[in-house]
């Protein structure tokens, strides 16, 4: 048994359709027999990208340089009354996704799950995973009444999987008269600048916690990530301190990562550091206290202090 329709609500970040675009149309295709996307912007940017996931159309919304939320929920909310009827609408945990998931939650008076993990059927039904108490406990919750059922997925539940699909057709959803809700404008853009992978998209990712002790040595996690080709990360409690910016963080709050190697450097391992992390294919954690709870996922635990650990592993990777 499958769904009929299945919208996904795509983005794209600098021209590129963003990785959770692609994984949530991975899903989408498992549960129903028709995909697209709507998108705040030209529908034609996005055509092929989102056609080789398998998305049939894509509805493009004309945001021009007003927030997303507004225009977007309107759009989609005068589609679905105007007669389209796609049986759940699947977000992203981005701000603009967000945004846009509320704003038609309270148009057209539906629940919006959030934190959701996994999506599957029982029966012809919609169930939603979400996870709750900071990753600790997991929970399902089955959408009943009218759709579309809405759903806020985190990033990296699904791997995304091409379907080798045709490049999407394209239709303009009519905006209505936003109102005052309209008047919201971006104004600038700023585009953090970094070398190397990004964090949620490197293959090795080396992160550093209050364990470091001062916020000059999260240097030696900066040169550890560089050496191995990989993307620095770090625990919120370093983040509060202002050590390094939140764009760093991973976690339940912050970003998401599943690289092939995860070093975790005097971070102890709350349950909100683990969410973001611990599906990660391989887990290094160094720490000096052997009870400390990031050693019940890692693969490979270094009982030991950041001070002489990670210089000793700069100095023995010197020269390779
Ligand atoms: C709603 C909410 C959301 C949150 N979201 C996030 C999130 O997204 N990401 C996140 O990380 N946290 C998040 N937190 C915070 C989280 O609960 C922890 O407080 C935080 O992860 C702790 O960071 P830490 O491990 O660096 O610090 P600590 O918990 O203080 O751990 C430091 C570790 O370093 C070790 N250590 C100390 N000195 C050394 C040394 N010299 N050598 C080796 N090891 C040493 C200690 O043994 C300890 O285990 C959130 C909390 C809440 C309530």
């Amino acid at each position: 048994m499958t769904l009929d329709t299945i919208w996904v609500f795509a983005e794209a970040n600098e021209g590129r359709v963003t990785s959770t675009t692609l994984e949530l149309l991975t899903k989408a295709r498992e549960l129903a027999d028709t995909v697209a996307c709507v998108y705040a912007g030209d529908p034609d940017d996005i055509a092929e990208k989102v056609g080789e996931f398998g998305a049939e159309t894509v509805y493009g919304i004309d945001v021009d340089d007003r927030l997303v939320g507004p225009s977007a929920a309107a759009a989609i909310a005068a589609a679905i009354e105007g007669g389209e009827s796609p049986n759940a609408i699947l977000f992203a945990t981005t701000y603009d996704a967000r945004d846009t998931a509320a704003r038609l939650g309270v148009t057209l008076d539906r629940t919006v799950i959030s934190n959701c993990i996994d999506l599957e059927l029982d029966g012809d039904a919609l169930v939603a995973v979400a996870t709750i108490f900071g990753g600790a406990t997991d929970i399902k919750t089955k959408f009943t009444g009218e759709g579309p059922f809405l759903a806020l997925v985190r990033p990296k539940s699904f791997p995304p999987e091409a379907s080798g699909g045709n490049e999407a057709a394209t239709e303009e959803l009519d905006l209505p008269d936003l109102g005052s809700a309209g008047g919201a404008t971006v104004t600038d853009r700023f585009i953090e600048e970094s070398d190397g992978p990004k964090l949620d998209e490197a293959a090795v990712v080396v992160s550093g916690g209050r364990g470091l002790g001062e916020a000059g040595k999260y240097s030696m996690v900066e040169s550890l990530a560089k050496k191995l080709k990989g993307a620095a990360g770090a625990s919120r409690a370093i983040v509060d301190a202002g050590w390094v910016p939140y764009s760093q963080q991973v976690g339940q709050t912050g970003k998401v990562v599943k690289p092939d190697l995860y070093i975790a450097v005097g971070i102890s391992g709350a349950t909100q550091h683990l969410v973001g992390m611990k599906g990660s294919k391989n887990i290094i954690a160094i720490n000096k206290d052997p009870e400390a709870p990031i050693f019940g996922i890692a693969d490979l635990g270094i009982v030991g202090d950041v001070h002489k650990v990670l210089p000793a592993l700069l100095e023995a990777l010197e020269g390779r």
